[in-house]
């Protein structure tokens, strides 16, 4: 039986989907996370512990673990697993991508660095460090510009600035972001503030897999609602995209150039880009699948999901078809959508109104709230947690969004004043 090693953050959203897809498959699947789970000592060759933060050394364990049960892939679920992933994948001599690469992916700075020697387009940028004067920074960049941590996710930390003044309080909000213990523990890259050139224009999501090289275009999601900041909270991914066919191709083209100037090869990849009227930018590129339960809108040929293709394409089992699965009235791929539900505010979390009348929307199939009562909310910048997350199916990408945005208005959320947590500004959001 073929074995798999799956990395799995113990707050990933992604656990559920590939354990389902390594079940399905019939394979003998070894679980590693970063925290002893209460099962560990029960099952010490199934549930391992193993420390992300450190790929060498969690390599050499995983080394020593093979000999006695070889495994014939090493899948990392999520963005904190990939680096990690691809240490054990070489070490172990299964197919994966170099350290190097998916490095370059983690780090938002090198990222860009890689993309503009690659010619690649994407914004321009200049790094800063906390060590810098934040006036001072300030007189160098031009307007509007956006401001990010170069090792954080989900958008959180990014903010637009359109003048200096603006400038210099995005940069002390992000400051006090990075030195928080959490952040700090991070390491390399914690004490940078990444500052490019805001592109304007719509923004798209393509999601991908990489075989020997080549890109495999799995879909390509538009996100309809406008991203002109000052955060940049993701709603609404629709896919198939509506955009003219020839600018789907040039996304497609621009984002197989970003993954060869990165040296990525091997798997999954999730991409962002705007589109202006010169063209697609590469907002970002990373060696993973997409965040969230974004990918249960997607199916691919008679009903596999995202995570059994990329398991079958790691262990090297034939897939039939990358296509995805038909709509309703033939043609196309189904025109399918997820909201991330935006968090309306900060507070504890008392109560959600209206998820009955959501679920009798035509075309939504299904609301996750993945907060629960009781819970903090905090919004963007600062948070990174979802609210939760509503899919849709219906004839067209048009239904797909109205149903998603009608879903929506349905519900309502009823939040209290947190008690004084020193997380967030006030007023923040
Ligand atoms: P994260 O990894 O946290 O998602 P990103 O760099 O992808 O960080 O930024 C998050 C979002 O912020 C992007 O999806 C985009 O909407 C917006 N954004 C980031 N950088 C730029 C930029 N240079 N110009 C315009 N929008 C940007
Ligand atoms: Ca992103």
């Amino acid at each position: 039986m073929l074995r798999l090693l799956l990395l799995v953050p113990t707050t990933t959203y992604r656990t559920e989907d590939f354990v389902e897809a390594a079940r399905k498959l019939d394979v003998d699947l070894v679980v590693a996370s970063e925290r002893p789970n209460v099962f560990s000592e029960r099952l010490p060759d199934t549930l391992l512990t193993l420390d992300f933060t450190d790929p060498e050394t969690a390599a050499r364990e995983m080394v020593a673990f093979a000999r006695r049960t070889p495994f014939n892939a090493v899948v990392p679920v999520d963005d904190r697993t990939t680096v990690v992933g691809a240490a054990i994948a070489n070490t172990l001599g299964l197919p994966s991508n170099t350290v190097a690469a998916v490095s370059a992916t983690r780090n938002k700075y090198q990222m860009r660095e890689a993309l503009a020697k690659a010619g690649v387009p994407s914004p321009p940028y200049t790094l800063f460090t906390l060590a810098d004067k934040p006036a001072v920074a300030a007189r160098k960049v031009p307007y509007p510009c956006v401001l990010k941590p170069t090792i954080l996710a989900a958008s959180r930390g990014v903010i637009r600035a359109d003048n200096e003044g603006e400038f210099v309080a995005a940069f002390r909000r992000i400051e006090a972001i990075l030195k928080t213990p959490e952040v700090t523990a991070l390491g390399a890259g914690a004490d940078q503030i990444l500052v490019e050139g805001f592109i304007a224009g719509r923004e798209v999501a393509l999601e991908g897999l990489l075989l020997k090289g080549t890109l495999q275009v799995l879909a390509l999601f538009d996100k309809p609602d406008p991203l002109d900041g000052p955060f940049f909270e993701e709603t609404i991914y629709v896919t198939p995209s509506r955009l003219p066919a020839g600018t789907q191709a040039a996304i497609a083209d621009f984002t197989a150039w970003a993954a060869r100037a990165l040296g990525l090869r091997e798997g999954p990849i999730h991409a962002e880009l705007r589109v202006d009227e010169t063209g697609p930018w590469v907002v970002e590129i990373a060696a993973r699948s997409i965040g969230g339960l974004c990918s249960r809108t997607l199916r691919f040929g008679t009903g596999l999901t995202l995570e059994e293709l990329i398991l079958r394409h790691a262990l090297g089992i034939e897939i039939e078809t990358l296509e995805r699965a038909p709509g309703p009235s033939g043609g196309g791929p189904e025109p399918a959508g997820v909201m991330m539900i935006p968090i309306p505010g900060a507070g504890i979390l008392e109560e959600i109104r209206g998820q009955e009348a959501v679920k009798a929307v035509p075309g939504i199939e299904e609301i996750t709230m993945t907060t629960h009562l009781g819970q903090e909310l905090v919004p963007l910048p600062e948070g990174s947690r979802y609210l939760g997350f509503i899919f849709a199916r219906a004839e067209t990408p048009e239904a797909v969004e109205a149903a998603l945005r009608e879903a929506h208005r349905r519900l309502e959320f009823v939040i209290a004043p947190a008690k004084e947590t020193g997380g967030g500004e006030p007023g923040a959001g």
